[in-house]
């Protein structure tokens, strides 16, 4: 389903499709050509002006939202890996023409919480152990309103494979996204679908 589901996809503006070949040569994580297309249709329709990314990696996904935003949208992303940070750099001076992504280097464990409120979108792509830690942050200074966009939730399906199953260090990552993924369902302050796109996605709106 997935494969002709993308087939119909018409493609990137040509640097992004340029970009991702170049992550996927380099063994860059990056979202998925499904999950390009939900990001797309996000920007489209709930029309974000002030975006939080945590997890920039080479700035992909950064720039894909800033391609398909409003003009006066603006992206702010973190990332703490340093081999990333100065090719995320410069993929955003060559690419980022209107100046909308501010890159915050460091742990979004720190970052987010010198972050003031007022995000309207927050696109969560980091370490998929820690979208339980960060969750307090990131309600906290999402507007009323505002959508919370989880990448990665189910892990291929591992999320639901017995804890026997898998090792030790993905038994806690998958324990943890678990909780995330019951919190994100039971908190009274968010309305979340669980959906099968890409590497199991989440979005959920500030109520
Ligand atoms: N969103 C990117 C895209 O699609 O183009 C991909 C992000 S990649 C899946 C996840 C990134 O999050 C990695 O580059 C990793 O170094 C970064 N990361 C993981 N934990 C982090 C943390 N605690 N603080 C900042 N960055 C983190």
């Amino acid at each position: 389903m997935t494969a002709f589901i993308n087939s119909l996809d018409r493609g990137n503006a040509p640097y992004l499709d340029e970009l991702e070949k170049r992550a996927k040569a380099d063994d860059v994580p990056i979202i998925r050509k499904d999950t390009q297309a939900l990001l797309k249709f996000l920007m489209a329709q709930s029309r974000p002006k002030n975006i939080l990314e945590v997890g920039c990696a080479i700035g992909f996904s950064a720039l894909l939202m800033a391609e398909y935003s409003d003009s006066d949208t603006r992206i702010t992303t973190i990332e703490k890996f340093e081999k990333r940070i100065p090719i995320a750099k410069e993929n955003f001076i060559q690419y980022d023409t209107n100046n909308k992504i501010t890159l915050l280097e460091g742990d979004a464990t720190e970052i987010l919480k010198t972050l003031s409120p007022g995000y309207d979108f927050i696109f969560m792509d980091a370490a998929k152990g820690q979208y339980i830690n960060f969750l307090p942050d990131c309600l906290r200074i999402l507007n009323k309103g505002g959508l919370l966009v989880s990448d990665n939730v189910l892990q291929d399906g591992d999320v639901i494979e017995s804890r026997f199953a898998v090792t030790r260090r993905d038994r806690t990552i998958h324990a943890r996204m678990r909780e995330y993924l019951y919190e994100l369902k039971h908190n009274d302050a968010l309305n979340t679908v669980i959906l099968t796109v890409g590497d199991g996605m989440t979005l959920s709106v500030r109520l």
